[in-house]
């Protein structure tokens, strides 16, 4: 039955940036596919309330604090789920910061800050996983979270941009290496959402604006939006694609 294969009973799947916004709701919706879900971020106290709002619902959660600038942070975020759940089937790499500026203000701090997570905590996210893929008959799923910044170039936003760009690149050649241990690597491609990493787009109407006359459906995208995508990229029913971002974007990226 087609449905079966969206189905994620069994798994373990870390979800990175998992306190709030688009991680989120990705950790839910992965938890109600089935998933024992390991939600990941700095904000323990909201990490928490996840986990009880999903238990209260029967479904598995086991919250873990940490800084994903810091390698050792990583390192030591995959042993403990490794240990604590013997495996790891999936990894969402989704946190992310935006350091906003324009180019010419943009100092060294402005770049490791930005480099820092968006760069470097991904790619070690995805190394140090994938080593415990590869040692699983079953692999796993690692997806990525991209964004229109990848392929639309944004005002005031050059080092973000620059990052996923990076993150495009990095997910197929991440799929193109690791295919051989099973490992499919994947990326989402949010459009416009309203989270509290957008919460300058959205309280400046001029701009929300302009950016609505670039969306096809003429809306912005709720975290719920990518939920479903998620769950397929996660699941046995998308077995044939890897190295692609899907751009869940209202049409932008194609206008
Ligand atoms: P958000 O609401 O600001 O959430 C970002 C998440 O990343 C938070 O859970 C935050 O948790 C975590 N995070 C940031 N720095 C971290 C660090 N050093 N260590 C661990 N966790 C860290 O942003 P969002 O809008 O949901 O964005 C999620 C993803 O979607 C990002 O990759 C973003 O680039 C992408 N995206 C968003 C949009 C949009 O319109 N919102 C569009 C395209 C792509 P703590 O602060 O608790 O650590």
């Amino acid at each position: 039955m087609i449905l079966d294969k969206f189905r994620l009973d069994n798994k373990v799947a870390i979800v990175t940036g998992a306190s709030r916004g688009i991680g989120r709701a990705i950790a839910v919706a992965l938890a109600e596919a089935g998933a024992n879900t390991v939600p990941v971020a700095r904000d323990i106290s909201k990490l928490n309330e996840l986990a009880e709002e999903l238990s209260s619902r029967n479904l598995k959660c086991i919250p873990y604090k940490a800084d994903l600038s810091s390698v050792s942070n990583i390192k030591q975020m995959v042993d403990f789920v490794k240990k604590e759940c013997g495996r790891i089937d999936i990894l969402v790499n989704n946190a992310a910061v935006n350091v906003r500026k324009p180019a010419f203000s943009v100092t060294e701090d402005d770049w490791e800050k930005q480099m820092a997570v968006n760069m470097k905590g991904l790619f070690f996210t995805a190394q140090q996983a994938a080593m415990v893929m590869k040692e699983q008959a079953e692999g796993g799923k690692i997806i990525n979270i991209d964004s229109t910044g990848s392929v639309i170039g944004l005002e005031n936003q050059i080092m973000y941009c620059g990052t996923k760009g990076g993150v495009s690149q990095m997910t197929k050649a991440m799929a193109v290496e690791w295919a051989k241990y099973n490992i499919y690597v994947t990326a989402i491609g949010p459009g416009l959402t309203k989270t509290s990493l957008t919460e300058r787009v959205f309280t400046d109407k001029e701009l929300l604006n302009k950016r609505l006359q670039s969306i096809p459906l003429r809306r912005t995208a709720v975290p719920e939006d990518m939920q479903g995508v998620a769950v397929f990229l996660a699941s046995e029913a998308s077995n044939y694609i890897t190295g692609h971002t899907i751009y869940v974007d209202g049409g932008w990226v194609i206008s």
